[in-house]
């Protein structure tokens, strides 16, 4: 008689489990298990949302406003970084999430002439039921000189924007590109240079929203020009210097442009000490008369729909 006729005649699996000294689980056990459950499998990886780049130049009637309605049409789930985040490891995600990104706000007084057409952006979001991401530049240059006096009252309506369920990222303190012509690392840059652009960043937003009451936590850097990510590299990564400062921060999601659009092994959103990089793409854009790019919202949709469909297939 073996032991597994045996459990599957005289013992509970519990008990069973405990005869052969199985504590911890049975998969060590070179045995057939017959009506017994199979070992757990490997976690399924999680799959990347769909995720659009746009600039205060797309926020444009004729397309932003067609765009989240085909998005809606086509049963998508707009959602954070952060709150995406939170949904995978409650495991509430949902079926069809997609994260809308924009890029280049600034709360600096002296900066962001198209801080109103962001606002008209966030109205449309808004109104669509839909929700995005903001990175924003905290002392953008002009010139030469970092624009460091912030806008209190532009801040009040960021503690607004971001209790309504949108997402500020750090899109950096000076928005510089931190690629070599070979997507490495530029070799003038020191540890001091990446806390300088990452942690003051996150720690600047964080300290604005603290002051109005608001505990909040940046957790997404948006990388500028989608550099920081050596993607032309045999072994493409996040630049080290800027993990390392990413880890002073609470800081998760590095969001780039190339890549990141491959399903990533669970245990890389579980484990606190790894970061997740994740990609996005462009509006399609269509030359018109005039020889000016305009954003299609036709096209853009089929290309997001594609990167689901693509999903479903990788996953
Ligand atoms: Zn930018």
């Amino acid at each position: 008689m073996t032991l597994s006729s045996i459990a599957q005649t005289t013992m509970s699996r519990r008990h069973f489990l405990k005869a052969v000294g199985a504590t911890a689980g049975y998969m060590f056990l070179p045995l057939d298990f017959g009506r017994f459950p199979a070992a757990p499998q490997k976690a399924a990886p999680i799959a990347i949302p769909p995720s659009l780049m746009l600039h205060s130049p797309d926020g444009r009637a004729d397309f932003l406003p067609y765009l989240l309605e085909q998005l809606q049409a086509d049963g998508f789930t707009a959602v954070t970084y952060q709150s995406w985040y939170r949904s995978v490891l409650e495991g509430q995600a949902p079926a069809k999430p997609i994260i809308l990104s924009i890029d280049d706000i600034s709360l600096a007084r002296s900066a962001c002439a198209a801080f109103n057409t962001f606002g008209q952006m966030k109205e449309w979001i808004k109104a669509a039921g839909m929700t995005a991401v903001y990175g924003v530049i905290t002392e953008p240059v002009i010139g030469t000189e970092p624009q460091r006096d912030q806008d209190e009252t532009r801040w009040d309506l960021m503690q607004a924007w971001a209790e309504e369920g949108f997402e500020l990222a750090s899109h950096t303190t000076y928005h510089s590109n931190f690629n070599a012509v070979d997507t490495g690392p530029r070799p003038d840059f020191t540890a001091a240079d990446y806390e300088a652009e990452i942690v003051r960043s996150a720690h600047l937003m964080e300290t604005k929203l603290g002051e109005r009451g608001l505990a909040y936590v940046v957790q997404t850097l948006i990388l500028p020009y989608g550099s920081g990510y050596s993607y032309q590299q045999p072994e493409p990564q996040i630049h080290p210097g800027i993990a390392a400062a990413c880890q002073q921060t609470n800081i998760k999601f590095v969001v780039g442009i190339a890549h990141g659009r491959i399903p990533q092994p669970r245990t890389t959103f579980t484990n606190p000490n790894e970061l997740v990089y994740v990609g996005r793409i462009p509006p399609a854009y269509l030359t018109d008369a005039n020889g000016q790019q305009i954003p299609d919202a036709g096209q853009t949709a089929v290309w997001l729909r594609a990167w689901h469909h693509n999903n479903q297939y990788r996953g």
